[in-house]
């Protein structure tokens, strides 16, 4: 959403003060008394912060220049936030310049909340208002990984998951309005264009698995005349696809053992 010069402003100042208390949470030790950047393990971090509805972090091509990493400070419920790391190599591949004319103009990189969710390391949730909550962080460790509690992969692919799809039906609505057969149409093109993604990752797979030898069912032991029906079967339900985590089966078999 485009900002003005006054909730530029207010986002600012909300975005100092959380990253200051987050901090502190942390342990960390601070540069600037009114800065983002805090010195975190000896590594010079900037700590961004986004409400529920801001879809991207801003940083300045200056400040990307002087840190080593950037921790994405996501709000999940007012004063609670889930902390994600994430390089400068991986920021400035993913960035994309502002389209502000304001002051930020020229001088400020974005990029997407989502790229922190998939591509950073989740170094767990915090709670700026401890007293609120009735909890209280210790104050000077920098233990993160007793300090916070981290989130079950499956929690978090539900929880981002949850949030692609009503982003999506929201944007599929706006588009087609009233109109049933178009909602229905977008739908189903989207739906079957994601399908694909995932064939066309397993097909190589299969073949190379097929190449390799494997010619009859990994769990009954029925022959394969060629590669017709034959079902590529994830091992490991929690890994993707690959050669190692994968095995062919017939069909039946792979409906004995569905994968999720
Ligand atoms: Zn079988």
């Amino acid at each position: 959403m485009p900002q003005n010069r006054e909730s530029g402003i207010a986002a600012n100042q909300y975005g100092r003060a959380t990253a200051r208390k987050i901090m502190e949470s942390l342990g960390a030790r601070t540069i600037k008394s009114n800065g983002n950047e805090c010195y975190l393990n000896n590594k010079l971090i900037a700590i961004k912060c986004a409400r529920k509805r801001t879809s991207d972090f801003g940083l300045s091509y200056k400040m990307l220049e002087r840190i080593d990493g950037v921790i994405g400070a996501c709000e999940i419920e007012q004063d609670t936030y889930k902390l994600y790391e994430l390089s400068t190599q991986l920021f400035r591949k993913n960035m994309r310049p502002t389209k502000s004319k304001g002051p930020a103009a020229g001088r400020v990189g974005l990029v997407r909340k989502s790229v922190f969710y998939q591509n950073g390391k989740l170094i767990g949730h915090i709670n700026v208002n401890p007293n609120k909550a009735g909890k209280k962080l210790p104050e000077s460790k920098i233990d993160l990984s007793k300090n916070m509690k981290l989130d079950s992969k499956k929690d978090l692919i539900k929880r981002i998951g949850d949030e692609v799809l009503s982003h999506a039906r929201f944007v599929i609505g706006v588009a087609a309005g009233d109109d049933i057969q178009m909602k229905f149409k977008l739908n189903r093109w989207v739906y079957s264009r994601l399908m694909q993604e995932e064939i066309r990752e397993k097909r190589p797979i299969k073949q190379a698995l097929w190449n390799s030898g494997v010619k009859a069912c990994q769990k009954c032991g029925q022959k394969f005349k060629d590669m017709k029906g034959i079902e590529i079967h994830r091992k490991d339900s929690e890994k993707i696809y690959s050669v190692e985590n994968c095995e062919l089966l017939c069909r039946p078999c792979h409906q004995q053992h569905p994968s999720e």
